[in-house]
């Protein structure tokens, strides 16, 4: 076992490469059941055998009340999948608080009565195994766990703590930690990967997520998987609908590059489900993956492999991303903002550069020429046009620098004034404070582009500016792309201006991204289903 904390540094690398190739991944889907009767449990079952899912984890401290010898029986015989029985007590994060006996008998029962699989702790697996010695079924598995609800411990000593489960005797090695970082997760992606004997390694949280997505590719023996969202045994886990229909598990490989958004909050995003079809729909071996992450820098330091491949950056990231960078196309440096990084596989460098310019400047001219507002037919129809940013951020800047480019007289207009000082100043343009939006109409057939997150989910009804002052807007974009319809482009066309969503930008940007993500060209038919699907 290495003792570095940096994950899949390059001989690493090299190691999973060997590992790998034959293209097929070993890793299962647990859907874990648990339901407060026998009948509830079995209706679940059912539900996980149609998801997809490869075997159930039952857990029999949910059962409201428990007849071993009867229950158990029914369980097995009718599940239609491998079952693997658990009995988790209060002292492991579990519902079970009666006598400890009992609960080891009726685990060895299951054993017994045909179980595929047992858990129990680590705390009490030496006298439970050796209680079982010369009794094992063959293809018994008995997994030996353990959880910790408050960090992930370092690559030391979560080592000796694997140690010491296999001195159990265990079949399967179970560890379960919990992200504080997501940087947290690479130490036991770090720990999976060289384990010689099966693992279960899981980091619990939100932040934790990617242990569990990327599962097939550093060689866990299983993930989890839930019958429907939020309900779950453990924090974090996600859907087997997602599992499956969005994160191809059963394509992901060690051989799978990994991309993704990253961002704080990153929730909402729809990326990974773009590109994730787009990817399995051409057969490129790539994931992407939500990335939640609190330090741009130390994300960086810690992922640092190729097998990292390239990034999308959203708020609150996109100004941190450049400094990040080893490199930064001139437009990002111009706009002073980076959403797209690539690893150069020659090198291993961060490349930074800025595509959310494009996708929405685009759509804004587009919707400009389908109007009667403009007879400017060959240069941009922005050209001449004020043009009112609101929000200094990245988006921000992207939006002011690409009207700007195309001959528009510039406004930004934001909440701290400040910034939006730096931006007019860097351009070329006027800052105003979001304030005074409502009482700026130095003349009519302004454009507006809303760049802040104001009106995104979960808080619909705010919106930037009061309807009264749309009146002098020809035209308003918005960048906020859940909803599709925000509360600002529905008043806007209310009050007669032509409508440019945000989806728009985001199908834009995407292009250019998956391009350089896969040196493909990007399926866009396709991302225009997706997106009108989702
Ligand atoms: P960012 O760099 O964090 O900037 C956020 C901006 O919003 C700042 O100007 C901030 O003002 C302002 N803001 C935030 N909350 C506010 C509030 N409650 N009241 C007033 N102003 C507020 O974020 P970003 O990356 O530019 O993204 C901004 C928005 O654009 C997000 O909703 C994002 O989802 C969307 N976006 C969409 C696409 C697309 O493809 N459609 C692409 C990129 C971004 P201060 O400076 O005062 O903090």
């Amino acid at each position: 076992m290495k003792s570095s904390g940096v994950l899949l540094a390059s001989t690493d690398h090299l190691q999973m490469s060997c590992r790998g190739g034959t293209g097929r991944n070993y890793s299962l889907i647990c859907a874990p059941i648990m339901g407060k009767s026998v009948d509830q449990m079995l209706i679940e079952i059912g539900k996980a055998k149609a998801g997809g899912a490869d075997l159930v984890e039952v857990r029999l401290d949910y059962l409201n009340s428990f007849n071993p010898r009867q229950d158990l029986k029914i369980l097995i015989k009718r599940s239609p999948l491998p079952t693997l029985f658990t009995y988790r007590p209060k002292w492991e994060g579990g519902q079970y608080e009666g006598d400890e006996t009992q609960r080891l008998d009726a685990l060895r029962l299951a054993m017994e009565l045909g179980a595929d699989y047992i858990d129990v702790e680590l705390q009490v697996a030496h006298e439970f195994l050796s209680s079982i010695s010369g009794r094992k079924p063959e293809n018994f598995k008995v997994i030996v766990s353990s959880h910790n609800y408050q960090n992930t411990p370092s690559v030391e000593d979560i080592s000796i703590l694997v140690a010491r489960i296999q001195a159990t005797g265990a079949d399967i090695v179970k560890i379960a930690t919990t992200a504080l970082d997501i940087t947290d997760v690479a130490r036991v992606f770090q720990i999976t990967f060289h384990s010689q004997v099966p693992i279960i390694g899981l980091v619990m949280s939100e932040r934790g997520l990617i242990s569990r997505l990327l599962c097939p590719k550093f060689g866990g023996y299983l993930t989890f998987g839930t019958i429907e969202a939020g309900i779950v045994s453990a924090p974090g886990q996600p859907t087997l609908k997602d599992l499956l229909g969005i994160y191809n598990f059963r394509q992901l490989g060690p051989d799978t590059k990994v991309f993704g958004i990253i961002g704080n909050p990153v929730g909402h995003s729809k990326s990974p489900i773009l590109y994730n079809k787009a990817f399995k729909a051409v057969g490129f071996n790539g994931i992407y993956v939500p990335l939640l992450i609190d330090d741009i820098g130390k994300f960086f330091d810690v992922y640092s492999s190729a097998d990292f491949a390239g990034f999308s950056c959203t708020i609150p990231h996109k100004e941190d991303a450049l400094k990040r960078c080893d490199e930064v196309d001139p437009v990002a440096k111009a706009i002073g903002a980076v959403n797209c990084i690539i690893r150069r596989p020659s090198d291993g460098k961060l490349i930074g550069y800025n595509t959310d310019y494009i996708g929405a400047i685009t759509a804004i001219e587009d919707g400009l020429r389908g109007s009667h507002t403009t007879n400017n037919s060959s240069g941009s129809p922005l050209a001449g046009k004020l043009f009112v940013v609101v929000g200094a951020g990245g988006a921000g800047k992207a939006l002011a620098y690409g009207a700007k480019e195309k001959g528009a007289r510039v406004v930004i207009a934001n909440r701290t004034l400040d910034r939006a000082k730096e931006i007019a100043e860097l351009i070329g343009g006027q800052a105003i404070s979001i304030a005074e939006l409502e009482n700026f109409h130095p003349e009519n057939g302004m454009i507006l582009a809303n760049t802040t997150s104001i009106g995104m989910q979960p808080k619909v009804d705010l919106t930037p500016i009061p309807k009264r002052a749309l009146s002098s807007y020809s035209l308003v974009f918005d960048a906020v792309y859940t909803p599709k319809m925000t509360r600002l482009l529905r008043e806007a066309e209310e009050s007669g201006a032509i409508i440019v969503s945000g989806l728009e930008m985001f199908i834009g940007q995407a292009y250019e991204q998956y391009e350089r993500f896969t040196n493909l060209p990007a399926p866009k038919e396709l991302f225009r289903e997706i997106m009108a699907k989702y």
